[in-house]
């Protein structure tokens, strides 16, 4: 298996849920081992590139956001990270002419559109891939999130609001043929109405609404569409954990479990696994079932096919 970059730029524009400012993105295509960085348009000089990576993560209390030692940030890079990683993009340059990725409809599948539009192409180096050796667990209280060895990518989520309309809901989603694409990609952002009003008095939240979110108000989801998955919510989860480990640089090879895990503990297990050197090694992507058998790839091979 090969890295993989975008064929071509392609660009959108859009709201950002917690500022409500219109910011404008371009996903440019990226060189072999660049990997995915950000670069703020609206800042001048050197200090405007910020890596896509763990131990860039600044902030995890609303979103996951990325910091440079300029002190230049994005936010709510969550959704546009997973739909990368969904979408097998190793190398990508991500221009943004703001301080936070727009929501979009509050999930990775406009960003996985985008991707596809633009296409993807096979680079001249090998893929690497990040494999668990050992278990690794980080905790909060009764929340934990953790790594167990696996020879494919799997993600295994459990949420629990119980005594709301989202109760306790589980899924394992093994990241393989086209699941990404199928089963996690079209999940939304939710939110409790209560929490949007205390959000907005802070400051918050301020481009979210019904278009980027579920809301929840007592017994009842509020958008008059209904639900895009009858467990969207830890479908979600599940998307927002797939954009937060790809913060590791590579694809996991590994189990990751999460109960009750957010962008938190999500990132304290990255930190945890590369703090122990035990905990993972580098391997090539090749012969291990990590593929997302995306829609652009598929019809890259075609392509390929056609020209041999
Ligand atoms: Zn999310």
């Amino acid at each position: 298996m090969r890295q993989k970059t975008l064929k071509t730029s392609i660009s959108c524009t859009g709201i950002s849920l917690h500022s409500g400012e219109k910011v404008s993105m371009n996903l440019c295509p990226a060189g072999i081992d660049h990997g995915i960085k950000f670069k703020r348009t609206d800042i001048a000089g050197g200090g405007s590139i910020i890596p896509a990576r763990w131990d860039h993560v600044v902030d995890t209390r609303l979103n996951t956001t990325l910091g440079n030692d300029d002190g230049v940030t994005v936010s709510t890079v969550e959704h546009l990270m997973s739909a990368l990683a969904g979408s097998n993009i190793d190398n990508a340059l991500i221009e943004i002419n703001g301080p936070e990725v727009p929501i979009m409809d509050g999930s990775a599948a406009p960003f996985m559109f985008l991707v596809e539009c633009a296409g993807v192409v096979e680079q001249r180096s090998e893929r690497r891939a990040i494999r668990i050796e050992k278990p690794i667990r980080v905790t909060d209280g009764d929340i934990f999130a953790e790594f167990i060895p696996d020879d494919g990518f799997v993600i295994d989520f459990a949420i629990d609001y119980s005594g709301t309309v989202i109760d306790r809901q589980e899924v394992s989603v093994p990241m393989a043929a086209g699941a990404f694409n199928n089963d996690v990609a079209r999940a939304r952002t939710f939110g409790f109405l209560s929490e949007v009003e205390q959000l907005r008095a802070a400051g918050l939240a301020r481009g979210g609404s019904l278009d980027n979110a579920i809301v929840i108000s007592g017994d009842e989801v509020m958008n008059e569409d209904g639900l895009r998955y009858d467990d969207e919510f830890v479908r979600h989860k599940v998307l927002d954990a797939v954009g937060d480990l790809y913060l590791a640089g590579a694809p996991i090879v590994g189990r990751f479990r999460g109960e009750c895990s957010g962008h938190t503990l999500n990132n304290r297990l990255l930190r945890a696994m590369f703090a122990d050197t035990e905990a993972w090694s580098v391997v090539p992507a090749k012969d291990l079932d990590i593929s997302y058998a995306t829609m652009p790839v598929a019809a890259e091979k075609v392509a390929m096919a056609a020209t041999a």
